[in-house]
């Protein structure tokens, strides 16, 4: 079996379909996805549709890149964290890609989500582009490794991947190692430990080869799984072994 450890069940280019790409889902052998809020609207439905969907769970929290929202406070975060079947923070992070500073708020909110996270017990999920110098200072400074959590759809070099391990992360891998031209994204995809891994979709976006551009959804993680085994000279068994167990342990999700 394998898990989609990261996608956005609630954006309208998968729930136009939920029956389907949930069907095509399983028909794929993915028997398990966290979906995952990236707004305040999402807060409630990534939970509901959690509790909706057997093998779904959920992960709630506000994207760093989200300017059309109010400013989720530690007491919002942690009364949403205690719904049945959320099992992490997030996604939460730094983005210096999209914005441009001042970006004191974008810290601070981060901030926010790591003490939410180590006040409810549950490890985070982390977004970072153009700012893992700064995301990895944060995490230190606010003691993310009491939680730990994954570093979703990792695009940063090995030292990165390394500081993040060091801090009890896991590095999670999206459709993004099946690009050619990601060489050495590929290249850093196949030095990570077996028991650091995971694999995710990022559904809607970022649709692996053969069908980029399109819109991606769960089921597709059997291509970023085959990329990995391939990349890892591992089979593909092993790598759907490694990563499954690898969720289980760090979601304290029950097989
Ligand atoms: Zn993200
Ligand atoms: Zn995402």
């Amino acid at each position: 079996m394998l898990i989609d450890s990261h996608c956005h069940f609630c954006f309208p280019e998968l729930q136009t379909d939920v029956q389907g790409v949930l069907s095509r889902m399983r028909a794929a052998g993915v028997g398990m996805a966290l979906n995952i809020s990236t707004s305040t609207r999402d807060l409630v439905q990534v939970v509901q549709f959690a509790q909706e969907h057997e093998g779904i769970f959920a992960s709630v929290g506000i994207h760093p890149d989200n300017t059309q929202t109010d400013e989720p406070d530690l007491a919002t975060l942690l009364a949403h964290s205690r719904a049945d079947k959320v099992v992490a923070i997030g996604e939460t992070g730094l983005d210096y890609f999209r914005l441009r500073e001042p970006l004191e708020w974008q810290r601070a909110r981060f901030r926010t989500h790591i003490r939410a996270a180590r006040e409810a017990g549950k490890p985070l999920v982390v977004h970072t582009r153009a700012a893992a110098q700064d995301t990895l200072r944060i995490l230190r400074e606010e003691r993310a490794q009491d939680v730990g959590g994954v570093m979703h759809c990792f695009t940063e070099d090995a030292d990165v991947a390394r500081a993040a391990m060091d801090l009890g992360f896991f590095i999670s891998f999206s459709g993004i190692i099946t690009f050619k031209s990601a060489r050495s994204l590929r290249e850093v995809a196949a030095l990570i430990p077996d028991d650091r891994i995971l694999v995710e979709t990022d559904a809607p976006y970022l649709a692996p080869v053969p069908h980029r551009g399109k819109t991606n959804e769960p089921a597709w993680v059997r291509h970023v799984a085959s990329t990995l085994a391939e990349l890892r000279k591992q089979s593909f068994e092993q790598v759907c072994e490694h990563t499954s167990n690898n969720f289980y342990g760090l979601f304290k999700v029950l097989r």
